[in-house]
């Protein structure tokens, strides 16, 4: 046997499963196909700006952020709650009166649905912050949009604040997501802030391999199959261990294992430099108008300036669903930040486009989290589409598993 364990795949779940297994002791060494860690969650440097891979942001209030992560050493920079949203004609501010109250008079203005679906909305969030987290998770469920229209919320509210706010957090266009996902998130937002490291998504991913024992990550080392605790490499070797672990992705795991496909969202972001930034602050821009495939916009440097070189700004733009062809892309996303924006927009030069095929399971209803991490003895599963599809369901689940294996492990002695 050349190692106790062997996790195949260094993403975030991956990475706390090693972290949790080298705590206590064990010897495991984690296979990654790519030539990094961080799986999803990673940052490039691009001429001197920081690209994470897509558009990403942490939300402070994921239960294990703080087992894991210090977010002052991780100079974590904050987007103003709430967001901007775009009308048809002009961005209405929809704040967070409680926490910013200047956003009070604006939030009551914007036109995103009447007075009574703002009052809505603070039921809402009454009713989500109620009990403990995870009793979200084993509520009635339904789809995202059902939850809505059975909380009285108009056409209007929907289309214009909750679709492209879901469009970018789940992926979710069509609002077909489990309603307890929703509620969950829904949650998040309103007991914790959302933002981003100063120099990137991946500083989680580099933080959390940091520790590892030297020489256990293996990167460039991608798996073609799994057989009796026998790991076959795509170079032709192999490795042998006590217990293997799939902290792939779902479609990958679903490969590999017996565990069944979860689905895809895909989504798209394009990464534009500018000499100014369009937005004034570190605030979300919504689509609440149906007005191009841009569901989401942001400016990370309003955020932290370390995302570009100095005197430059960079802007994200999120567009959800399996977009067209690249070219097409950026003419219509061009065009649309055009009527948002104005013609500076012909000036901003494109960085790169990323397309990520899967970038979170479809969690459609039904949908139950904690979903069996153990197959048979020699072979455990782990990785967001056993959670819930986040960063905090990567995490958590990594742990689990690596839980679940030393348990089993302190049954055979
Ligand atoms: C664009 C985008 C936006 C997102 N937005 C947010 C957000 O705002 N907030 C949030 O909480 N979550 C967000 N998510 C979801 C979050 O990033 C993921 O849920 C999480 O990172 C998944 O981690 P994981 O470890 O389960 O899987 P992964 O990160 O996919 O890690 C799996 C690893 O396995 C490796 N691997 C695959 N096949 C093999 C093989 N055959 N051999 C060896 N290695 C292999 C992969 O290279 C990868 O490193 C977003 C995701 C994307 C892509």
């Amino acid at each position: 046997m050349d190692h106790e364990v062997v996790i195949i795949g260094a993403g975030l779940a991956g990475l706390s499963c090693a972290r949790t297994l080298a705590a206590a002791g064990i010897d495991v060494v984690v296979v990654e196909k790519s030539d990094g860690v961080g799986g999803r969650v990673r940052t490039d440097s691009v001429d001197g700006y920081r690209l994470d891979r897509g558009f990403q942001i942490l939300l402070t209030a994921y239960p294990e952020l703080d087992r894991w992560f210090d977010l002052d050493a991780l100079d974590f920079r904050r987007f103003r709650a709430g967001a901007n949203v775009w009308t048809g004609s002009r961005f209405a501010r929809v704040g967070d009166p409680l926490r910013r109250p200047s956003d009070l008079v604006s939030t009551l203005l914007a036109p995103i649905g009447s007075f009574a679906d703002k009052l809505r909305i603070l039921q809402l969030v009454a009713s989500v912050r109620r009990g403990k987290a995870r009793s979200l998770l084993s509520r009635p469920e339904m789809t995202t949009m059902k939850r809505l229209e059975r909380g009285g919320f108009s056409p209007i509210m929907i289309d214009r604040f909750f679709r492209p706010l879901f469009a970018g957090i789940q992926l979710d266009p069509d609002l077909e997501v489990s309603s307890r996902r929703f509620e969950m998130i829904m949650r998040m937002l309103a007991v914790g802030d959302t933002g981003v490291p100063a120099f990137g998504m991946g500083t989680l991913s580099d933080t959390l391999a940091t520790p590892l024992p030297n020489g256990s990550v293996q990167l460039n080392r991608a798996v073609l199959g799994i057989d009796s605790g026998r790991v076959s490499f795509a170079d032709g070797g192999s490795t042998t261990a006590r217990v293997v672990v799939v902290a792939t992705d779902g479609p990958t795991a679903s490969a590999l294992t017996s565990v069944s496909d979860p689905g895809s969202r895909s989504v798209a972001a394009l990464w534009f430099a500018a000499d100014e930034s369009p937005l004034a602050g570190p605030v979300l821009a919504l689509d609440g108008a149906a007005s191009g495939p841009v569901k989401n916009f942001a400016v990370m440097t309003e955020v932290s300036p370390a995302y570009a070189p100095i005197g430059r700004h960079l802007a994200v733009a999120a567009v959800p669903g399996a977009p067209a062809r690249s070219s097409e892309l950026e003419t219509e996303s061009r065009s649309q930040l055009r009527s948002w924006f104005g013609p500076v927009v012909d000036r901003w030069d494109l960085l790169r486009i990323d397309r990520i095929e899967h970038a979170q399971p479809n969690q459609e209803p039904p949908f139950s989290p904690k979903k069996p991490v153990r197959i048979d003895a020699n072979l455990f599963v782990c990785g967001d589409h056993r959670d819930t599809a986040s960063i905090q369901g990567a995490l958590y689940s990594g742990r689990r598993t690596a839980e679940a294996v030393l348990a089993q492990f302190a049954n055979a002695t």
